[in-house]
């Protein structure tokens, strides 16, 4: 599938609930979260119907995200569904981790090739203030388990705060050297309720290789990868930095999104939405329709620059 600049599209990032078992400071408010009713979310049916259509189009590389994708029902089955497509290649999912101890030997043998832990903290004090509520210890024994059984290789995503965890970045580098682990920092967007938060809080990537000079960038670097990938001298695994907003990577994007309640977004950073699954239920034909919506995807997002989304990352699909 490609879209109105030439851009071709493989990659899917597929949210599954508007859930979660945490409440981030910068994802959810605290209260009052106002959540999608049963039948507005889409059924495993309808994410298969869609799922296939995507395919047809040329997606080969799915990830499975949220809100928390670890607490929606039928998650196992969800996997060994897509699956089931030979055309993937590249079957990943994003979590908080703390249901992975119980949970990833079952996801393994239902066919996910890896999962992403998000982990902004490595202090079990600081980590619970931050996800109100998550316990380290959980995490931590959940990623042991997620490398026993094979969903590897592991990242580890970081989301920097300045006054919060940039105090953390030596300690979270330091984690490469031993283990093939990739950490990756991720620049705080201003997205729903962090919109609102003080500018410094937002920083750019560039003082992770501030902190740590001694990182050498990676040669070969994937260009439909949104991290720019270094290394410590002697490290095993990789440092990334995902620059959304200092260094846009809009050039070479190669994703779309569908939300829990099966809206098609072509970028993270518009507030535009198409409605497949209406479109599934008033009998259109899929693969046109989503055809002609990802014509509309724009060159480059403006979120930085004024530009604000309004919606929480947990709704969008993170
Ligand atoms: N619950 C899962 C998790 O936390 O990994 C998956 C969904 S979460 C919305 C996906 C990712 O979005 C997480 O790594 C989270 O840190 C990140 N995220 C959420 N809000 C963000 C924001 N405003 N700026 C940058 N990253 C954000
Ligand atoms: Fe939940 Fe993930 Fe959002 Fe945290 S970042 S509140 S774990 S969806």
């Amino acid at each position: 599938m490609i879209d109105g600049y030439g851009r071709k599209i493989n990659y899917l990032r597929l949210s599954i609930t508007d859930r979660c078992n945490l409440r981030c400071q910068y994802c959810m408010p605290e209260e009052g979260v106002e959540k999608l009713k049963h039948s507005d979310i889409l059924s495993l049916e309808e994410i298969d119907e869609m799922v296939s259509a995507f395919v047809s189009l040329g997606i080969n590389k799915i990830r499975v995200t949220g809100g928390e994708p670890l607490v929606r029902n039928g998650i196992v089955s969800l996997i060994e569904m897509i699956r089931r497509h030979p055309e993937i290649k590249d079957l990943a999912l994003t979590t908080n981790g703390l249901l992975l101890k119980q949970m990833a030997k079952s996801l393994k043998e239902a066919g996910l090739d890896r999962v992403n832990v998000s982990l902004d903290s490595l202090k079990p004090e600081k980590y619970f203030r931050m996800t109100r509520g998550g316990s380290l210890e959980t995490v931590l024994s959940g990623i042991e388990e997620a490398k026993r059984v094979g969903l590897t290789p592991i990242k580890l995503n970081v989301v920097i705060i300045g006054g919060f965890n940039d105090d953390e970045i030596v300690d979270f580098v330091r984690m490469t050297e031993d283990e093939a682990i990739d950490v990756r920092f991720i620049e705080l967007m201003p997205i729903g309720e962090v919109a609102k938060w003080s500018i410094k809080n937002y920083l750019p990537n560039k003082v992770v290789l501030e902190k740590v000079p001694e990182l050498i960038p990676v040669v070969s670097q994937d260009p439909a990868s949104p991290a720019q990938y270094y290394k410590l001298p002697n490290g095993k695994g990789k440092v990334g930095l995902i620059s959304p907003i200092s260094c846009k990577f809009c050039t070479n994007c190669n994703r779309i999104r569908l939300t829990s309640e099966g809206k098609l977004k072509y970028c993270l950073h518009s507030d535009e939405e198409f409605d497949l699954k209406k479109a599934l239920s008033d009998k259109l034909d899929l693969t046109e329709y989503i055809q002609q919506s990802i014509l509309n995807k724009p060159l480059e997002h403006h979120i930085g620059k004024g530009d604000i989304v309004m919606r929480n990352m947990v709704q969008v699909g993170g």
